[in-house]
């Protein structure tokens, strides 16, 4: 079974290059790590518009859907705003956030200033997602067609917890039955992609079912085999296959 999700990052320092977007990087290993595949890692600017259309294509081609950023105290933190309109909801205010958040406040000697009452505003019918590092929680939004939304804070850190303590937890028993692809990696040194690929050509090495990639970098070359779970043994036997055509040029250094 494939299922499939895709990510859209807000946030115009995403774009200019000010900010290193971390999302694609961290949730695809996490999705992968528990058999789902994330295919597309998309950014876009802090326009309600584009962020609304984004969301629009995205829901259109997979049943998961990841939209993180924009949701904070500042003028362009419009993320809920475009989605309240793309899915028609009324944004309201989740009262247990609101409390949780006038007590950090008081905490410190200080009432709750508006802006920072609109963190507790989500989307009417979301699920809340704790964020056990950050003010502004996660939402889950549950869509026809067994679609899911999924809407986080844009702070790496808060990114990362609410994915980490609520999200994947929540996917692992949606989708039980679902178990990771297999995945074996040869290294190899001193010898480049295209004088590998024509050794691989000349000894026939075409795995069936078994996707190979090739990543060159600092005078090595990782090969990576990419197969479904039930593949144990055509994997391993298409891996003996490599090491045995690449012997000489292997790479053990870790
Ligand atoms: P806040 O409540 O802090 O405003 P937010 O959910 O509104 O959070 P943003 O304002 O979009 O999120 O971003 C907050 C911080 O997180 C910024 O410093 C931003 O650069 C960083 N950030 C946002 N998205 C990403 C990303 N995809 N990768 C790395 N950093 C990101």
């Amino acid at each position: 079974m494939d299922i499939q999700a895709e990510l859209i990052s807000i946030g115009n320092e995403l774009l200019s290059g000010r900010t290193l977007n971390t999302h694609g990087r961290d949730l695809g290993a996490a999705l992968s790590a528990i058999g789902l595949h994330l295919v597309r890692d998309t950014t876009v600017p802090d326009e309600t518009a584009t962020i609304e259309a984004a969301t629009a294509d995205a829901l259109a081609r997979v049943d998961i859907v990841f939209v993180s950023g924009g949701l904070g105290p500042t003028v362009d933190d419009i993320t809920r705003d475009a989605l309240a309109r793309l899915l028609d909801r009324r944004i309201v205010t989740h009262q247990p956030t609101l409390d949780h958040l006038g007590a950090w406040y008081a905490r410190r000697g200080r009432t709750i200033t508006p802006a920072g009452a609109r963190q507790a505003l989500v989307l009417e019918g979301a699920v809340v997602l704790s964020n056990s590092v950050g003010a502004a929680p996660g939402e889950r939004i549950d869509l026809p067609l067994g679609k899911t939304l999924f809407v986080l804070p844009g702070p790496p850190n808060e990114f990362n917890a609410v994915l980490g303590e609520e999200i994947i937890p929540w996917l692992k028993t949606r989708h039980a039955g679902v178990r990771p692809k297999l995945v074996r990696i040869v290294q190899t040194r001193g010898i480049g992609e295209s004088d590998i690929v024509t050794r691989l050509e000349a000894a026939g090495f075409q795995p069936e079912g078994i996707a190979l990639g090739f990543y060159p970098g600092m005078g090595r070359v990782e090969i990576r085999l990419t197969a479904s779970a039930e593949q144990e043994a055509e994997i391993a036997q298409a891996e003996e296959c490599l090491l045995d055509l690449l012997g000489d040029h292997l790479d053990t250094t870790g």
